[in-house]
C-alpha cells in the first residue's frame, strides 16, 4: 500500500510510505473515529491514500500562534 503523509495546513509532503504489507490499521489509524478518518484520510484507490497530519513547521507555528488553529490555511 502506498501512503502519502501530507500536511493538512501547507500541503507539504512529509513522507511517502510504500510497503506491500502496510495497512492503515498498522499505523494506528483504526483508533480514530469514522469522522476523523474521513477527514484525515483520502483514498485514491484501495492501495493508495493520503494521510493528512501536521508538519513540524506548522506545528511550531501553531504552538507560537494558537489562533491559527481556527484557520485551515495560512502562510508561513
Ligand atoms: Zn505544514
Amino acid at each position: 500500500m502506498l501512503i502519502h503523509y501530507r500536511c493538512k495546513h501547507c500541503h507539504t509532503t512529509i513522507a511517502d510510505l510504500n510497503h506491500d504489507r502496510l495497512n492503515l490499521e498498522q499505523l494506528g489509524l483504526n483508533h480514530l473515529t469514522t469522522d476523523q478518518r474521513q477527514r484525515m484520510i483520502k483514498y485514491y484507490s484501495p492501495n493508495e491514500a493520503d494521510v493528512y497530519v501536521i508538519c513540524e513547521s506548522c506545528e511550531s507555528a501553531l504552538y507560537h500562534y494558537p489562533s491559527y488553529h481556527e484557520m485551515d490555511y495560512f502562510i508561513h
